[in-house]
């Protein structure tokens, strides 16, 4: 098997160092290592990170391959730094059987890019109505951790009781989409100033909140693994920081674009912007910095969500909601964390890959960079500014919000297992 000397790169931002990978592992971490036979890849001045863990993927297959498939999904995960993904649960067929879990699986080990970790649906069809085959998710060959509705809020508090009390026997967690569904009906955009101008149907923070509330009490009450899914208010910062102070099993992620979007660019009607929760105030981004920054909020979560054009080319009213994230996030979190000196990068490593992998329980994700550990990790030049181009965006889809803009760094390789999925900047 090929060996890579990666010669000195600053792991999460420390000092130059190499780092020898061999058989799957880092076999050696030092200044001034030599080994016959290795590629060498000069790699000063470049960030080594652990290879980054999305708990928040939509992969789309099977279903709407149109949209996005395995291979075109991790292949984006690839040239954003991720080794591993979740692949949310609302597929066609959705994702509530060992049976629709095992294929997910499957095609990621037969064609992923990065590790494929199937979600389960918490409830049949996600339709809210009863547990979907928990247990059975959990010991198939998938062995699903994570389980949610995501899309869709379990909004019947018996059953989202009954979920957090059933995944404790096989130390699972509810990742929870937090939207109260009578509060958000034909909501279309944040409620607040700007809805009132533009005339269109506000979907407040409270919709969000109450339910946030609500599962913390329940996940204390039962004494389980409650997650929360892209937080998007300060109140719900403010609601996870209480639980947490209290000692309660509450975390939490947010997206790389309710971290630097707000709600007035809907003011362009365009719906790329559209996304669920909806892009909230300028003073919701700042409390999720800060809630990111003190390590409320657990980790980043791209919530990348494909859609064909046909879906998102079209009327504000009419469009899906969401959009691409995987190969823009971690360029996005240097610009609106690292550069603002709000997190240093042994703070991004945290949030991107250890406390991810924690939380979804990867296996060989999200561990330090020392020997012994597998070779997952990424290398990363924040001096590398780029222009965002859909043409070179390794997804299906089109529905990336960054379109011309310049991201401040970029990735240069990832590693995966000790083999390169990217490679100065392509896919290997
Ligand atoms: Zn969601």
């Amino acid at each position: 098997m090929a060996k890579f000397l990666l010669r000195g790169p600053r792991p999460a931002g420390g000092d130059p160092t190499d780092l020898l990978l061999a058989d799957g592992r880092i076999a050696e971490v030092g200044v001034g290592l030599s080994a016959a036979g290795a590629q060498v890849i000069d790699a000063a001045g470049l960030i080594a990170l652990p290879g980054l863990v999305d708990l928040h993927t939509h992969l789309r297959e099977p279903g709407r391959e149109d949209a996005e498939t395995v291979e075109s999904g991790t292949r984006a995960a690839a040239l954003g730094g991720f080794t591993a993904v979740h692949a949310m649960a609302n597929t066609s067929p959705v994702a509530d059987t060992a049976g629709v879990v095992e294929q997910v699986w499957r095609l990621g080990r037969e064609h992923g890019y990065a590790d494929v970790r199937p979600v389960g649906a918490v409830t049949a069809g996600l339709a809210g109505e009863q547990l979907a085959e928990l247990g059975a998710m959990a010991e198939c060959a998938a062995a699903v951790r994570v389980f949610s509705d995501d899309g869709f809020c379990v909004s019947d508090a018996l059953l989202m009781r009954r979920a957090l009390e059933y995944v404790k026997a096989f130390d699972g967690v509810i990742a929870q989409h937090a939207q109260e569904p009578r509060l958000t009906e034909g909501a279309q955009m944040n409620e607040g100033e700007i809805s009132g101008v533009l005339g269109l149907a506000g979907w407040p923070a409270v919709a969000e909140e109450a339910i946030i509330a609500r599962d913390c009490l329940l996940a204390a009450h039962v004494g389980s693994r409650l997650h929360i899914c892209h937080v998007s208010t300060a109140g719900s910062v403010e609601l996870i920081r209480t639980a947490k102070r209290k000692g309660w099993d509450v975390t939490a992620e947010v997206t790389p674009h309710h971290l630097l979007l707000t709600d007035e660019l809907v003011a362009s009607y365009d719906p790329i912007y559209k996304v669920n929760p909806p892009l909230r105030t300028a003073a919701d981004v700042a409390a999720l910095r800060a809630g990111l920054a003190d390590g409320t909020i657990d980790a980043v979560a791209t919530d990348h969500a494909p859609h064909a054009d046909e879906d998102k080319d079209c009327e504000w009213s009419a469009a899906a909601m969401g959009m691409l994230g995987l190969e823009t996030a971690l360029s996005i979190i240097q610009q609106v964390m690292v550069d603002d000196g709000l997190l240093d990068w042994a703070g991004v490593a945290d949030r991107m890959s250890v406390r991810p992998a924690r939380i979804g329980r990867v296996d060989g994700h999200g561990r330090s960079l020392a020997p012994g550990s597998p070779a997952n990790l990424v290398l990363y030049d924040p001096a590398a500014g780029w222009t965002v181009t859909t043409d070179a965006l390794a997804s299906r889809s089109r529905n990336t919000p960054y379109r011309g803009r310049t991201m401040p760094g970029k990735v240069y390789a990832t590693f995966l297992r000790g083999r390169p999925t990217v490679l100065d900047g392509k896919l290997a």
